[in-house]
């Protein structure tokens, strides 16, 4: 049985003052609800404050991104263990806009999930397919590359207790939702690797989280699938009256 996880991407959103107003926030709405694993994504910046306003409840921390380097001259990056230290238990590795404005490659997104796992974070990889790579028929063939290279050298142990974020880059911030039925098609497909690939006791651990315009009013509908354990969120997770939503339709009231 995997626990759904809901997990909040800011992106370049809130500053310290407004991040510990929001988990402050968010540590009453979701109280009441059990069995649901919630995360936090601020700005590096802010990934401190989170955690302290954060400790001693269930949400969880992740930074957005890290370096792969230990420490060094790699002027405005941030290394794992930084991230670690500032009370992140989580790092976002691999997300489309890294990918598309920053250059990252499949191979970069695996150092950067090695680097993760070395410092003790739970790297949360995204991946997903573009418009063009989908009306061309090349989904499934981009999502097999994705894991193959993204998770090179990772034990069957890591890829079960890491999380995989399937995120079609033409439903992120586009407000344009896969149907349930395109995201359970995916994610059948991708968990049929880890399958494959790691072996059944990794892919029965690894949650698999959908990605793109996730909303209070579709959550419980994607999440019903079955090989969706629940949703990496950038817009609807800047409200904390809709994040806090999205966590109590993932879970069940505490007793
Ligand atoms: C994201 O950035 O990971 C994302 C899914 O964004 P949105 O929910 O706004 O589509």
């Amino acid at each position: 049985m995997r626990t759904p996880l809901i997990a909040g991407n800011w992106k370049m959103f809130k500053t310290v003052a407004e991040t510990v107003a929001f988990v402050t926030d968010l540590r009453d709405l979701v109280k009441a609800t059990a069995s649901v694993d919630v995360v936090v994504a601020p700005p590096f910046t802010a990934v401190h404050a989170a955690a302290n306003a954060a400790r001693q409840t269930k949400i969880g921390v992740a930074a957005q991104d890290l370096y792969w380097e230990k420490e060094g001259a790699f002027t405005g990056e941030v290394s794992p263990a930084m991230v670690k230290e500032a009370g992140a238990a989580y790092a976002i590795v691999g997300h489309s806009e890294r990918r598309r404005l920053f250059g990252e490659s499949d191979a970069i997104v695996n150092r950067k999930a090695l680097a993760a796992i070395g410092a003790g974070l739970t790297p949360i990889v995204c991946i997903g397919e573009t418009l063009e790579e989908r009306e061309r028929g090349e989904m499934l063939a981009v999502l097999d590359r994705q894991i193959k290279d993204g998770l090179d050298q990772l034990s069957a142990d890591q890829v079960g207790a890491l999380v995989v974020a399937y995120e079609p880059v033409w439903a992120i911030g586009t407000g344009r939702t896969a149907t349930s039925a395109q995201a359970g098609e995916a994610h059948a497909h991708i968990r049929k690797r880890l399958r494959q690939w790691f072996g059944g006791d990794a892919a029965d651990r690894c949650r698999i989280l959908y990605g793109g315009s996730v909303k209070p009013d579709n959550i419980r509908e994607l999440i019903a699938e079955e090989d969706v354990d629940g949703a990496l969120v950038g817009g609807a997770s800047l409200d904390v009256r809709s994040f806090a939503d999205l966590v109590t339709r993932s879970g069940r009231p505490a007793v």
